[in-house]
């Protein structure tokens, strides 16, 4: 699937790793598999530590649990 609006979903969105604080990129989108096209499922890694975080988000960027 393709995703048509690059920066919904919260895409420039930097979290904050969990372990080390360190900045994180969103390098993994793919749509959220329980709650289909309007929320995603995103993978940020840390740019210090190369922790994965993984979060999933509406189309708003709003985070999902
Ligand atoms: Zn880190």
């Amino acid at each position: 699937m393709l995703i048509d609006h690059p920066e919904s979903f919260g895409a420039r969105d930097r979290l904050t790793c969990t372990e080390c604080g360190g900045d994180t990129i969103l390098i993994r989108r793919s749509p959220h598999p329980e709650f289909g096209s309007s929320f995603e499922t995103q993978v940020f890694r840390c740019l210090q530590c190369d922790r994965e975080l993984t979060r999933s988000a509406d189309v708003a960027g709003k985070p999902h649990s």
